[in-house]
């Protein structure tokens, strides 16, 4: 019996504690509470020691995995290993313990850390402005998108409410521009997975306000014909954005704003090491071009020539303001001592040492796997399912959602999968600059014995995982109908 078997979440008895109170030493004394606010009945929590408390959650921790755990091969998603000291310097008090409203006077050295970190992040991918204020990708691209659209409206140009996204965009791009009121219209790609050019010309008119885009793309391949595509859309008088979510394979190598990118996203928490996953937090600031500075939302962080003092002010004809104050701050630190602790020579090396690894990986696997697209990749690849694969006991043949439930019982988390739509099996590799070569050899040799199985017993596969605490939960019901409470499942809660 394995101990989450074991896993009970009522634990509740009569009477027990894991907290001890100081006697009320004024028992008549009005405690100045109006009724209203008093509980007239008992909160009715769970009446647990400290050890019942902390072996629960240890143990509901265990049934989780996470890059902390083991290998996390999610493309399109950055799982990178985080360093621990960017944690420990996030959790400084002189940091966590500041007051967002603190007068500028006093918070120096964070405004500083704001102020420097922009300066780095400028310096990494050509833009000459950073606003670190969005909470996260999406947040980055809706602040982006209305910084694009200001910046039409601004030149009296009104009529540009179009975006061009390619299809195999990240679904936050479409989501991002219809939340921003832009009509989303689709560039296809080519065979070779990159834009076609083709398609894109005709598209172009005074309806576009500019296109969203990712190099390397969500292939992991390297758009070549950045160059023209900048030329053209910029002829067409629209403005050129990019995704930086993963900005991985280019680290210290290639910038966005040489391929004449006007305003872009980053995601702190993939490429700058701040763990995520589980909603949160992260942080998604957008850098632009040098004509797009005044259109930054506020708050801004400046260093004032005349006193050396760094001062926020307002951005009068910016996008507003998207964010309580200035961002998830303690995702900033963790950036900020990121970067600091690989220092210029180290930061260079993520690129090539992530590519490496995810052209390690493809190439290992490509005889197992079915790879639509054999060029060299970046930092991530897909797979289009096994190449050979057969059918199990209850007559479906075993797919690529078998092949990630089966990982699990490896021990790995599974790849992205399903994703991107250009291929029905998709699975997306991403295996990140973190992971040693036994890792990858490790995952390589897993991969490699399931595409075994898929063809000598195929029913294995379709039944797991087998050693998880869960095996295949539905995950409509769980999304739809999540249950949040520690009280005992009624059985109408149904759950696998
Ligand atoms: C993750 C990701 C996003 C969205 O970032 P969130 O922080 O999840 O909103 C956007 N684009 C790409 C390419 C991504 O990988």
């Amino acid at each position: 019996m394995k101990y989450y078997d074991k896993l009970i979440f009522e634990l509740s008895k009569d009477g027990r504690t894991g907290y001890s109170l100081p006697e009320n030493r004024w028992p008549d004394k009005e405690d100045g509470l109006p009724d209203v606010l008093k509980r007239t009945s008992s909160a009715d929590l769970p009446q647990v020691s400290e050890p019942d408390v902390v072996r629960h959650y240890v143990n509901l921790s265990d049934m989780n995995f996470g890059v902390d755990t083991g290998f996390y091969p999610l493309g399109s998603c950055t799982m990178k290993y985080n360093p621990k000291i960017n944690e420990e310097m996030s959790s400084y008090h002189g940091f966590a313990g500041l007051h967002p409203l603190q007068p500028a006077d006093t918070v120096q050295g964070a405004l500083q850390i704001y102020g420097e970190l922009s300066g780095w992040l400028c310096a990494l991918t050509g833009m000459s402005a950073f606003t670190l204020n969005p909470f996260a990708g999406a947040h980055g691209e809706l602040t982006g998108l209305m910084i694009m659209r200001s910046y039409h409206i601004s030149r009296g140009d009104s009529g540009r409410t179009r975006i061009i996204v390619p299809d195999s965009a990240h679904g936050t791009n479409p989501a991002s521009a219809a939340v921003c009121g832009l009509e989303v219209v689709q560039v296809k790609s080519t065979a070779e997975g990159l834009i076609d050019i083709e398609d894109l010309k005709p598209l172009l008119d005074d309806t576009v306000a500019g296109i969203m885009m990712t190099n390397p793309n969500t292939l992991g391949l390297f758009e070549k014909e950045i160059h023209e595509i900048e030329e053209c859309v910029h002829a067409a008088g629209g403005l050129l954005y990019y995704d930086g979510a993963n900005m991985n394979a280019l680290l210290g190598k290639v910038r966005p704003g040489d391929m004449g990118f006007d305003i872009m996203h980053l995601n702190l928490h993939k490429t700058f090491s701040t763990p995520h996953g589980g909603g949160g937090p992260g942080a998604g600031p957008v850098g632009v071009a040098g004509r797009l500075e005044h259109l930054l939302p506020e708050p801004v962080v400046t260093l004032s020539p005349e006193t050396g003092k760094y001062v926020i002010s307002g951005q009068p004809q910016g996008a507003g303001r998207i964010s309580g104050f200035m961002g998830n701050f303690g995702v900033l630190i963790k950036a900020y001592a990121y970067i600091l602790s690989l220092g210029k020579q180290n930061v260079r090396n993520v690129g090539p040492y992530s590519v490496l690894a995810a052209n390690y990986v493809k190439e290992s696997l490509k005889d197992s796997y079915k790879l639509p697209i054999p060029s060299l990749c970046k930092h991530e690849f897909v797979f289009d399912g096994l190449a050979k694969a057969n059918t199990g006991d209850n007559g479906t043949e075993v797919t690529t959602l078998d092949v990630a439930k089966r990982l699990l019982d490896y021990g790995f988390h599974a790849p992205t999968i399903y994703f991107p739509l250009l291929f029905h099996q998709s699975i997306m590799i991403e295996p990140t600059e973190t992971e040693s070569k036994e890792t990858l050899d490790a995952f390589i040799d897993a991969m490699e014995k399931i595409a075994g199985e898929a063809v000598s017993s195929p029913s294995i596969l379709k039944e797991a995982p087998h050693n998880t605490p869960v095996s295949r939960p539905d995950e409509t019901l769980a999304a739809t109908h999540p249950v949040l409470t520690f009280r005992q499942r009624k059985s109408s809660d149904n759950r696998s």
